[in-house]
């Protein structure tokens, strides 16, 4: 039987490439686009190494409409995964058209070819960020969407909208947006992970980067939140369940399973972790103190976030089951590998 194939775009990205890898497990055959904008042939190397797939991959900008259109002409996928986009929230607040252009170009081209190719499933990665600060935790996937207070987190609600008014407008078209929480960890080959550029944004990144020696001291940005310790409360997802909950995706779109055209789901654990829990399990999980200090808060924060994932539990077949300490040793393993630490 002919295998389903899947178009991942940015697949040589920290998410890109592990759900590539899990994809391959489950049977389909995938193609990867990517502009190496932030990631590096090498993502595709260790993809091909732990799957043993020689998977194809074309170096192509999905901003670049006659680009992306020789991809379709070329490959005979159905679905296709939407990853290529900017994700550094306070880039897109200096330059916000560059974000624009490119998270919502990327986009539009890949939904009007999807269209023009009679291609039929659209799976696009959104963000717990279009909750904003929630009235009610944990939030569901009818929690209201907050007014976004970047452009990237614009970019995030702007996308789902036009993914939903595709899906209404266009016979033939579905999607299904999953809003992730904080994917953090590595597959635990420590082949491929995420490999920011520059001083890291997000926590988990500097954690590791504190404890490889890069950076000298964590910042903890502010302990005076209403919260049980202080620090802010994040629902921390381990990137290879994450990329699972995209094959479980991908699937109901195949077997024709979804209850309406256009679906949203949750992407967490459902259990919120502190700042500092975080920073405490990192050192248990390894065996090793990290350097860090309680500073100011940060900008834009919001004190707690965490999902309610019963709707992807039940519709998706799918649940969170790595352990946080386990994840938090494929981050520092992964980090090591990057490196060269033994
Ligand atoms: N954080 C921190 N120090 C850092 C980076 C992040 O204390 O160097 C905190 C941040 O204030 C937030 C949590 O870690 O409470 C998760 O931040 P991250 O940027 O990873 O994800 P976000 O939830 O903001 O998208």
């Amino acid at each position: 039987m002919k295998k389903e194939c899947v178009l991942v775009s940015g697949g040589a990205g920290y998410i890109g490439t592990h759900t590539t890898v899990e994809l391959i497990g489950a049977g389909y055959d995938v193609v990867i686009i990517d502009n190496f904008s932030n990631s590096e042939m090498k993502a595709v190397e260790g993809v091909r190494q732990i799957t043993g797939v020689e998977v194809p991959f074309e170096q192509v900008d999905t901003c670049d409409e006659a680009a992306l259109r020789r991809v379709f002409e070329k490959y005979d996928f159905n679905s296709v995964i939407h990853f290529a986009a900017y994700k550094a929230v306070g880039e897109s607040v200096a330059e916000p058209l560059k974000y624009y252009r490119n998270n919502l170009v990327s986009f539009m081209n890949i939904c009007a070819l999807m269209r023009e190719f009679g291609r039929r499933n659209i799976l696009f990665s959104s963000s717990a960020t279009v909750y904003g600060e929630a009235e009610v935790l944990p939030v569901t996937e009818q929690t209201p969407r907050k007014p976004a207070t970047s452009p990237y987190g614009n970019t995030k609600q702007m996308a789902e909208d036009i993914l939903r008014d595709c899906c209404a407008a266009y016979d033939g078209i579905r999607g299904i947006a999953l809003r992730y929480f904080n994917p953090i960890g590595a597959h635990p080959s420590a082949l491929i992970g995420e490999l920011p550029r520059g001083v890291p944004q997000n926590l988990v990144p500097y954690i590791t980067q504190t404890a490889a020696g890069i950076r000298e001291c964590l910042s903890i940005f502010g302990n005076d939140y209403d919260t049980p310790d202080g620090t802010c409360l994040r629902d921390y997802i381990d990137v290879v369940d994450l990329a699972k909950a995209h094959v479980a995706a991908v699937g109901r779109m195949t077997r024709e399973a979804m209850k309406s055209d256009y679906e949203i789901f949750n992407i967490g654990t459902g259990r919120p972790v502190s700042v500092l829990e975080l920073v405490e399990g990192f050192e248990k999980a390894n065996s090793l103190k990290l350097n860090y200090k309680i500073v100011d808060r940060r900008a834009g924060d919001v004190p707690a976030v965490w999902a309610d994932t019963s709707l992807a539990n039940e519709e998706l077949g799918w649940s969170a089951d790595r352990p946080l300490e386990e994840t938090l040793r494929t981050s520092w393993q992964w980090e090591k590998h990057v490196r060269g630490i033994e």
